[in-house]
């Protein structure tokens, strides 16, 4: 099998490093992948298989971190993106788009009545706890343990040049403890707004938790009793788990939900959705952008909506991730290697047993992509349905073959 190289990559990111703080910054950067090992920068995708500015090609499982759900440069949702383009995209006022995709958005998601648009994920969950601050007057904000809600200085994951009092209303409960949220919903007794939670939990570097039985029915049983406003942040698995809302496929009823990444299939727009009673407070806080408006991605969420639902995306990727991960866990268990394969099959998080610093996975992640298979040592994959067999199978071999050379490095260790 041949082995990349990456040159022109690291040329590039040198260039970058002197132009741009960082270089390339948040996850994107090469320090965050195992550095040496991966490209830093891509030149075009079609469908599941992206290219890099050496040339190499591979078959990528992050997806843009979950934005391609239809694959790269779907000819549909791009035609719609184009038609809209050619009318224009950023106006002083919105276009008749605006009203469309919102059509669209209350149709399709189960139990919401209303949306509004932004651009990033950050946007729209930093918008649903000023929403449950001003519904409730109250300035609690429990968010899960570890769990991404976004870059903003609320949630921020990073705390260089952000005040602690940014976050000094902010708590969390590990997700599926609810004796741990009951414990603060006692301490914070009528000062607590709304409770973040993502459908499962999917934290960076760690095991994802799928919610047992009886998480959401206790979660909304307090949130009711209390009168906190439960908020679902569904960027991450929103469109891939079910059409209607990852909320449909745990069981779940929150009041306000936060969209993003797959609703256009990579083009920027996020959303948030809510039930009738949040509407007022919705209208009453302060939200805007210059490019909340914009149309081309609003036409591209409406054709990306159409095809999930005509062809039952949802039903193959599940078919897809569930190839991968059966083969994968197959292939471990051959080769007499222990791995944590968990979360949904559509976005699965693999991880070697007894690995604590990851290092394994840094260099079994790190072959992959020297050989062509994009995958994340440290965040969970996405399965897009533009992955064939034939691109799985491919994965398999090469996964393979992957797993030979880190069980001897397991030797050397
Ligand atoms: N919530 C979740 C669950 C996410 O995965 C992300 C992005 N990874 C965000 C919020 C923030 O979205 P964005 O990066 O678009 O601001």
């Amino acid at each position: 099998m041949k082995i990349y190289s990456f040159d022109k990559s690291y040329q590039l990111f040198a260039e970058a490093q002197k132009l741009i703080p960082n270089g390339i910054y948040g996850p994107r950067s090469p320090f965050f992948l195992t550095y040496g090992s991966y490209p830093c920068f891509f030149t075009r995708g079609k469908g599941s298989h992206v290219w890099d500015v050496d040339g190499n090609e591979y078959i990528d499982y992050m997806c843009s971190f979950g934005t391609n759900l239809l694959g790269m440069c779907d000819p549909e949702v791009d035609n719609a993106a184009l038609g809209q383009m050619k009318l224009g995209d950023s106006f002083t006022l919105p276009t008749d788009r605006w009203n469309e995709l919102a059509r669209t958005m209350v149709e399709q998601i189960d139990g919401m009545d209303w949306v509004a648009y932004a651009k990033n994920g950050s946007d729209v969950t930093t918008y649903a706890t000023t929403i449950a601050r001003q519904h409730t007057g109250r300035r609690k904000i429990i968010t899960i343990k570890d769990a991404y809600n976004g870059s903003h200085f609320w949630c921020s994951h990073g705390h260089n040049g952000v005040p602690e009092e940014y976050s000094a209303h902010v708590h969390s409960f590990e997700f599926n403890r609810i004796d741990q949220l009951k414990l603060l919903v006692d301490e914070f007794k009528g000062d607590i707004a709304g409770i973040m939670v993502t459908p499962h939990h999917h934290a960076a570097m760690a095991d994802q938790v799928l919610p047992n039985e009886s998480f959401y029915p206790e979660l909304e049983a307090i949130c009711k009793q209390e009168g906190i406003v439960l908020i679902m942040d569904d960027i991450r698995c929103g469109f891939r788990l079910h059409a209607a809302g990852s909320h449909c496929y745990y069981g779940a009823d929150p009041d306000i939900i936060c969209f993003g990444k797959a609703m256009a299939n990579g083009y920027p727009i996020a959303a948030i959705m809510g039930k009738t009673d949040f509407k007022p407070a919705a209208e009453m806080v302060f939200f805007t952008g210059t490019h909340f408006f914009a149309a081309v991605p609003m036409a591209a969420a409406m054709a990306t909506i159409n095809i999930i639902n005509r062809d039952h995306i949802i039903e193959h990727i599940y078919k897809k991730g569930l190839k991968l991960k059966e083969g994968i866990e197959s292939q471990a268990k051959d080769m007499g290697l222990e791995i944590h394969y968990t979360g949904h099959p559509v976005m699965p998080f693999m991880r070697f047993a007894n690995d604590d610093d990851f290092s394994l996975n840094r260099f079994f992640c790190g072959e992959a992509a020297k050989h062509g298979i994009f995958l994340h040592p440290h965040h969970n994959w996405f399965v897009c349905n533009a992955h064939s067999e034939d691109d799985i199978e491919h994965t398999l071999e090469v996964v393979g073959e992957c797993f030979k050379l880190t069980k001897e490095k397991m030797v050397e260790k």
